[in-house]
């Protein structure tokens, strides 16, 4: 069976078939490029991000939905996900992390990406001046969030799970 979710060649569109590849098993290969395919995917950062001071969790809108979401962002290539949580932290909200700690991670259909989910915390709001891809923001109780977070999302479901283990 090829590897789950890529059927043709992502640069010719030649139907891939499945070859040995020494060392690393059944593998995708392009008859037309001659070429092994691995899979391509980007994988993102998402946060939950708390205030030290309050406890409170720091939902965000974006991209002019009305639906409260998670801080998240791309990973860049050969960056680590811990990086990449701090980084799009400080240039979403301009507040530094004080500690992370990694949850989990859900493959994400739809954008073909896999969704890394972390609790980053925060000293608390001094620092917060949210840069032009955020329209809004607000802190929340855990429980006001779970209200509040957009319905049947995967930020939700990151958020739920959070508290079940934390709370
Ligand atoms: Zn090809």
């Amino acid at each position: 069976m090829l590897v789950q979710g890529q059927t043709h060649c992502p640069a010719c569109g030649a139907l891939l078939e499945e070859k040995e590849l020494p060392g690393e098993g059944i593998t995708p290969w392009c008859p037309a490029c001659g070429q092994y395919r691995f899979p391509a995917y980007s994988v993102a950062v998402s946060m939950i991000v708390i205030s030290e001071a309050t406890g409170k969790v720091l939902l965000i809108k974006q991209y002019g939905r009305d639906a409260y979401i998670l801080v998240a962002g791309y990973v860049s290539r050969g960056e680590e996900l811990e990086h990449a949580a701090a980084r799009e932290l400080r240039e979403e909200t301009g507040m530094t992390a004080t500690r992370l700690r990694f949850n989990r991670t859900s493959f994400f259909e739809p954008s073909n990406t896999l969704m890394c989910n972390f609790t980053v915390w925060v000293k608390d709001d001094a620092e917060l001046h949210t840069n032009g891809e955020v329209d809004a923001f607000a802190w929340f109780t855990p429980e006001e969030a779970r209200e509040n977070i957009k319905p049947n999302s995967l930020a939700r479901r990151f958020l739920l799970a959070w508290m079940e283990e934390t709370l």
